[in-house]
């Protein structure tokens, strides 16, 4: 099974990919773990999109491309991939699907996790971290985890804050990013949703509702994945 997984931060987008890996038996790539290795291995690719990434450009799709390819022709791609962190605007979607047609390889599901831009972020601020289970969900905006007070929910630990959910700026950043629909990632989205209208429904397209407790959304992607492999 071949996947793109879209989300905003703050949609569990990390907490659902990493159960689609386990589910499905495949890797879950993120892009910037993508560069990453590429630059600190000094590939061909790596050396060029470093010079870009160090005068703060985005690399171009030329570098990028045969990079995230590469990736997806690794052995542990045997049983498929999930893609995570790209493409991020339109033109990289494109050239995306261009280059995974001349590949002969498919996309099986686009999915989105679908969030609106206020409840996202409420979900990063309001994150609560309990200082004997990291693992102990908490969180000031959600109803079904909300603290006991000032405490953990499950335990009554004390409860702090990681500095990163509280970074408002970087957190807008971001966000204005993914939900930008002409040039971002909600374009990129919408790239694969026009293309699926006009291309006899391929890719396919899987939205889930975001809002719903974690188990719920887990749930209803899983279904909705399994129902492709019918
Ligand atoms: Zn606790």
């Amino acid at each position: 099974m071949n996947i793109i997984i879209f989300g905003p931060n703050g949609s569990g987008k990390g907490t659902q990919g990493a159960v689609i890996r386990q589910k499905f038996n495949i890797p879950h790539i993120e892009s910037g773990a993508i560069f990453r290795e590429n630059i600190a291995k000094g590939t061909e690719l790596g050396k060029k999109a470093k010079e870009y990434i160090d005068r703060g450009e985005l690399v171009p799709d030329e570098i990028t491309i045969p990079m995230i390819l590469n990736r997806l022709k690794q052995d542990d791609c045997k049983n498929g991939w999930l893609l995570d962190g790209f493409p991020r605007n339109p033109s990289q979607a494109k050239a995306l699907w261009e280059a995974l047609q001349k590949e002969g390889m498919q996309i099986d599901a686009v999915v989105e996790i679908v969030l609106d831009r206020e409840t996202a972020k409420k979900r990063i601020m309001g994150r609560r971290l309990c200082e004997n289970d990291p693992n102990h969900p908490n969180n000031i905006y959600i109803d079904a985890i909300k603290p006991n007070g000032d405490r953990c929910r499950i335990c009554g630990g004390r409860l702090t804050v990681r500095s990163d959910d509280q970074d408002e700026e970087a957190i807008n950043k971001r966000h204005d990013i993914y939900y930008d629909e002409k040039n971002g990632t909600m374009a990129a989205i919408n790239f694969f949703k026009e293309l699926s209208k006009k291309n006899n429904g391929i890719p396919r397209i899987i939205e889930v509702d975001g809002r719903p407790p974690v188990e719920e959304v887990t749930k209803e992607l899983m279904s909705k994945l399994e129902a492709l492999l019918k």
